[in-house]
């Protein structure tokens, strides 16, 4: 077992299964999370037995950086996991810090028809111990801490649902990454079974929901998860989540030329939300080689913008990071290393 796979909680579970304290599980948070050991070898304040014991039952979780680009406020990182996989991590500086865009699946099977991520079906999920490496590996390489994660990488979060739980318990353990809930934000495409099941988990961390049209016929062609659970639905579960949490959920809406960017587009997307505790960010499309969609104008999206505002939606216009080096949303792929 990969010894970063562990919450909090499993290892107190673990020390008392070998008939030792609970406290151990703090001490072994510390070596791995605040002093960084890539060994247990390097830990001094535990017998020779227990950690021989750990080195038997676990270990030390490695994931690469095969290539590295930078373009101004963002770093875009190959990663390789352990069985030769490989996925992408987005760096992204902001003025309140740092933010990790992380992968949470080898591929995607959502088959989003504007996404370069889904190009390549679902392998298999990253483990919650592959996320918490994502960040390891990238804090050793910049040498700083990373401030705030966003799970909007390749991959559907909502498909991999018990690896991001245990992901989110792992990094916001305060004797671990200690990295606080409401700066972590987790995006779904609407896989509604898992939103009920998610306005349960005890964590505050944001949702988004990539929502990018405003009725079923335009979002069915353009997302098939809508075939599967329809707006209809998808509004329930997102009332039930609010209700729930009391927190304040974000859409993204990407604009896409000619698609969802009309005047009737943004009446219609306000209809669906009015009254709704949420905000809509518009996402300009990153356009990629292999899809042909194309990006909206400044002036539509800025009409689209005005038009949610007078209806009293709020809406942001999602900032440009990282277009030059394909790191921008929907941008990220996987690779399957030459054989
Ligand atoms: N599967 C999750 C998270 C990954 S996608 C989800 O669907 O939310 C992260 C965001 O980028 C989503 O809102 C997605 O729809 C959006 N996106 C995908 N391709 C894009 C592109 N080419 N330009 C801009 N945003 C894109």
């Amino acid at each position: 077992m990969n010894i970063y796979n562990m919450t909090f909680d499993n290892l107190v579970d673990y020390f008392k299964s070998i008939g030792l304290k609970s406290y151990r599980a703090k001490q072994l948070y510390d070596w791995l999370y605040v002093k960084r050991i890539d060994s247990f070898k390097s830990i001094t304040n535990i017998k020779k037995e227990i950690i021989d014991k750990l080195d038997s039952d676990y270990y030390f979780g490695k994931i690469e950086i095969i290539k590295k680009q930078s373009d101004e406020l963002v770093n875009k990182y190959l990663l390789k996991l352990e069985d030769g996989n490989t996925i992408e991590a987005v760096l992204m500086e902001h003025d309140y810090g740092l933010s990790l865009c992380i992968s949470s699946e080898v591929g995607c099977n959502m088959g989003c028809k504007f996404c370069e991520s889904g190009r390549i079906k679902k392998i298999r999920d990253v483990t919650a111990g592959e996320m918490v490496e994502e960040i390891l590996v990238i804090e050793k390489d910049l040498n700083k801490r990373i401030s705030h994660i966003v799970i909007m990488g390749i991959g559907e979060p909502f498909d991999n649902y018990n690896n991001i739980c245990n992901f989110i318990e792992i990094v916001n353990n305060s004797n671990g990454i200690n990295i606080g809930s409401r700066h972590i934000t987790v995006s779904t495409c609407g896989i509604v079974p898992k939103i009920y099941e998610f306005s349960k988990f005890p964590y505050q961390v944001n949702l988004a929901i990539s929502l990018h049209a405003p009725n079923d016929k335009l979002r069915n062609s353009l997302m098939p998860i809508n075939k599967a659970y329809n707006l209809n639905e998808l509004m329930l579960s997102i009332d039930e989540y609010i209700k729930k949490t009391n927190r304040r959920v974000t859409f993204e809406y990407i604009m896409l030329d000619n698609i969802n960017d009309t005047h009737d587009c943004a009446l219609e997307l306000a209809k669906l939300l009015k009254g709704k505790n949420c905000y809509v960010n518009l996402i300009p499309y990153n356009e990629t080689d292999n899809i042909g969609y194309k990006r909206s104008s400044k002036e539509k999206i800025m009409k689209f913008y005005d038009t949610l505002k007078k209806n009293n939606i709020s809406v942001t216009i999602r900032r440009e990071f990282g277009s030059k080096i394909s790191a921008a949303c929907g941008q990220l792929k996987t690779m399957k290393e030459e054989a």
